[in-house]
């Protein structure tokens, strides 16, 4: 499932995509000598970006959501916090890598905007069947009071204590030849960059350039997309002053489904069928996520072998944009079998001639031991009680060997 499309943070500390923990951080080690500014003042923000990207890669929860999703996987997982806006924008969002061929510059070259990742939770019948959806958000646009100036032309200063630029940066020394550098945001300017005198303050925004307003976007979820895709909508995340605002991104969830459980665009749903079913043939309903009534038609004569995968062609989930072809349906059979006892014992040899006949019986020499074969709780067995049935772990491990559908698939 190649969704990956990001690897930046890879590149900055010059290792593969793959690359274990140790590697990482022989190669942050590395860069990081190199790079530090006391011994590379004329590196720039490059001892930065190596710290960032190294924080990232070596934490496993956020490497996997940037291995997923990419810097929107990290922006959604950092809640957006303050700090490390900062960093990402200059990462991912800034002027550093627009000659990579990021897209964070726009073509008027006016800074970008973050894009808005949002989650959103939808049906595998709303993934079959498409469904349009308005969804409510707040977001900021320009105050139209003051045309995103915070108040009268001229009234904006630029602030003196952090000469306009929102933070103030401090180098730590954690150790000889270890330094931590800080960012904290001016306390003058509360990190704006620029002071606005109070009478001359936009009364409507309050000097803020920008107010919050509810919008209501109309999603399309069209049939076949998948867990994990996004919907983009070009430019309509915050608006900022002298920003190009990013997009909103929506990010499908698929929700689990009762029934069948989703693969591609295969689906795969077990079924229950007693002994007589499993040998003489059974029809059976259910009802598809387009809410049609199925049936299932097997005949007299074949038979089902407990654990075992048949497949119906064309009934799986539509194909994104190309709807009317379809992935297939696999249904695993559970044979269920009688109760002990369940029959009288004449009755029982009646049906013995009836069944294919039995192996011959093994001939007995003198030395023998006769051993007593027990029930079995196996849901308490050595392997934590995750498979019920001593059959499906048979069954299971035969499926290895056929192609998916034909015989005996796992799931
Ligand atoms: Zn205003
Ligand atoms: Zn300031």
């Amino acid at each position: 499932m190649a969704n990956v499309a990001d690897t930046k943070l890879y590149d900055i500390l010059g290792v593969p995509p793959g690359a274990t923990d140790n590697e990482l951080k022989k190669a942050y080690r590395k860069l990081a000598k190199e790079y530090h500014p006391d011994k590379n003042p004329n590196a720039g923000d490059k001892f930065k970006e190596i710290s960032f990207a190294y924080e990232v890669l070596s934490n496993p929860e956020k490497r996997e959501l940037y291995d997923r999703y990419g810097e929107q996987g990290l922006r959604e997982g950092s809640g957006g916090s303050g700090g490390m806006d900062d960093i990402f924008s200059h990462i991912f969002g800034g002027g550093l890598f627009s000659f990579m061929g990021s897209q964070s510059r726009s073509r008027n070259g006016r800074r970008r905007g973050e894009d808005m990742m949002h989650p959103l939770k939808v049906s595998l019948e709303d993934l079959y069947n498409g469904k349009t959806t308005k969804l409510q958000l707040s977001k900021n646009v320009l105050c139209s009071s003051c045309n995103g100036q915070g108040g009268k032309s001229g009234a904006v200063q630029k602030c003196s204590a952090c000469r306009g630029r929102g933070v103030r940066i401090m180098i730590r020394q954690l150790a000889p030849g270890m330094v931590q550098q800080m960012q904290s945001v001016c306390s003058d300017c509360n990190g704006e960059g620029e002071v606005i005198n109070e009478k001359d303050r936009c009364k409507k925004c309050e000097g803020k350039k920008v107010i919050k307003e509810v919008k209501i976007l109309e999603v399309h979820v069209d049939k076949g997309m998948k867990h994990g895709q996004r919907i983009t909508f070009t430019g309509e995340a915050d608006q900022a002053p002298g920003v190009e605002p990013g997009d909103i991104v929506l990010l499908l969830q698929e929700k689990e489904n009762e029934v069948f459980q989703r693969e591609g665009n295969d689906l795969h749903m077990t079924h229950k069928i007693g002994l007589v079913e499993a040998l003489c043939g059974f029809q059976f309903t259910f009802k598809h996520l387009d809410g049609r009534q199925i049936v299932v038609k097997y005949p007299p004569g074949k038979v089902i072998e407990p654990g075992c995968v048949r497949v119906v062609r064309g009934e799986g989930m539509p194909q994104y944009r190309n709807p009317f072809e379809k992935g297939d349906l696999y249904i695993k059979f559970d044979v269920q079998f009688p109760e002990n006892n369940w029959i009288s014992l004449e009755k029982l040899s009646e049906l013995e001639d009836l069944l294919p006949s039995r192996p011959e019986v093994p001939t007995i020499i003198s030395d023998t031991e006769e051993v007593d074969l027990q029930e079995f709780d196996n849901t308490r067995g050595s392997g934590g009680g995750q498979r019920r049935e001593a059959y499906n772990d048979s069954s299971d491990e035969e499926s290895t060997h056929h192609g998916p559908g034909v015989q005996c698939a796992h799931q």
